[in-house]
């Protein structure tokens, strides 16, 4: 028992779970729980604890809510010359990236999802096979269990190769923490999504059975982002016994903003200036701002924050089309300020407890009277005006 035994949080609103802090505890004294609600957080196991409080000193996520150190270089607008768009849910930005490190022996670290154990989980992979289970948005936490080591002992194994991480805006900040650590950045390039914010494992897994128990099968396949209707208006169904059935009332949740994270709501990587080496999402401002660029398969945005992205950027510009654009003509709610926590918040998750999945699809829903394009446009309008 150690009487130095340092507090990692106090409000659930100061973690936001990006494991840092377990990776780097010389005692492997840090363990990550879910709480009520199915968020991880870390918890510290009292006697193996030696104080060092190495785990205080790494944590990017608190001392970042202060002051993000950093400015933009480049952005663009970007699409993939091949045909990954359709599987892809912005322009297909995350396979030429990981396509670059894959072809030249290097490896890729992203969430991939498990239908047996309703997961996503963040994966270190060396090969395309699993780069193919990559795609697509999950609008669930990713776990990212022991990753951030893996990367290490990988990168000191392979000491001529180089890896990518890619994850939410808080996943890559602590990874570029424990990295830096560890004197290995030069080796990575640190992307980082534009996000929304993540519901949780134990929220999905809950309506995912209900949806299995109803439909009397397994839900083999899911997807939040589907785009035969084209990508402004996205699909989003799962596949039991070969048929498709709705999921959209967990997709009203997270976008109604009901579901997230507690640190999701404070997030402070919701701006364009950003400690990654490049920011992939959608762009949304394409048809307004460059409609000659518009494609109805989908149109990312990158934005580029350092050398060592613009390096990797260049070498990938080959298998992209790409206009470079302004800071004004980039903007979209999640560059501006995070998600607003709805009033109903609280009393959505104690719903979910005591009155479960149909009424709260019923009861909490997204603003269905617009479609995403046309609530991300009013947003963007919206937000210009700040
Ligand atoms: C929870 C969430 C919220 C988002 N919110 C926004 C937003 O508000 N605005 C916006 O412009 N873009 C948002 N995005 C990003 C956007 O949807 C695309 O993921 C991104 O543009 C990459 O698309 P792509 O076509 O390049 O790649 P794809 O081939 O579709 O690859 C998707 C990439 O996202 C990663 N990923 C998927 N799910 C998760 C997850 N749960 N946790 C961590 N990484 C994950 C995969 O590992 C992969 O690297 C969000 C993504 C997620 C996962």
């Amino acid at each position: 028992m150690n009487n130095k035994v340092p507090v990692l949080w106090n409000n659930e609103s100061d973690c936001c779970g990006c494991s840092a802090c377990a990776a780097v505890c010389p005692a492997g004294a840090i363990d990550y729980k879910q709480n009520n609600s199915g968020f991880f957080f870390p918890e510290i196991n009292n006697d193996k604890c030696i104080g060092c409080s190495n785990c205080i000193k790494i944590c990017t996520f608190k001392n970042d809510k202060k002051e993000l150190n950093a400015k933009t270089r480049n952005i663009y607008a970007a699409k993939a010359k091949n045909d990954i768009l359709l599987k892809s849910s912005s322009g297909g930005l995350f396979t030429v990236l990981s396509d670059y490190f894959l072809q030249n022996g290097g490896a890729v670290i992203s969430a991939i999802y498990d239908p047996d154990s309703y997961e996503v989980r963040s994966i270190l992979y060396d090969n395309i096979e699993m780069r193919e289970k990559a795609h697509g948005s999950k609008y669930i936490e990713s776990n990212i269990g022991g990753v951030f080591i893996q990367a290490v002992e990988w990168l000191k194994e392979h000491p001529e190769k180089k890896l990518m991480f890619v994850g939410t805006g808080c996943q890559a900040a602590g990874f570029r923490s424990f990295i830096s650590r560890k004197k290995l950045e030069d080796r990575v390039l640190i992307v980082d999504l534009i996000c929304n914010g993540v519901p949780s494992q134990k929220l999905w897994k809950k309506y995912a059975q209900h949806v299995e128990n109803q439909q009397k099968g397994k839900l083999e396949y899911i997807t939040f982002k589907n785009k035969r209707n084209g990508w402004e208006n996205p699909g989003v169904f799962g596949i039991i016994n070969n048929k498709e059935v709705s999921i959209r009332g967990y997709s009203e949740w997270f976008y109604g903003q009901y579901s997230l994270r507690e640190s999701c709501y404070s997030c402070p990587y919701t701006q364009i200036d950003r400690l990654s080496d490049i920011t992939i999402g959608d762009y949304w401002g394409v048809r307004q701002y460059h409609p000659e660029f518009y494609n109805d398969m989908g149109v990312s945005l990158a934005l580029i924050h350092t050398d060592t992205g613009q390096f990797v950027f260049n070498k990938v510009s080959q298998n992209l089309e790409c206009i470079e654009i302004n800071r004004d003509e980039c903007l979209q709610p999640r560059l501006i300020e995070p998600a607003k926590k709805p009033d109903t918040c609280a009393q959505f998750w104690k719903d979910i407890d005591e009155r479960g999945i149909d009424y709260c699809t019923r009861k909490y829903k997204e603003d269905s009277t617009k479609s995403l394009a046309g609530k991300i446009k009013k947003l963007i309008k919206i937000s210009l005006k700040i």
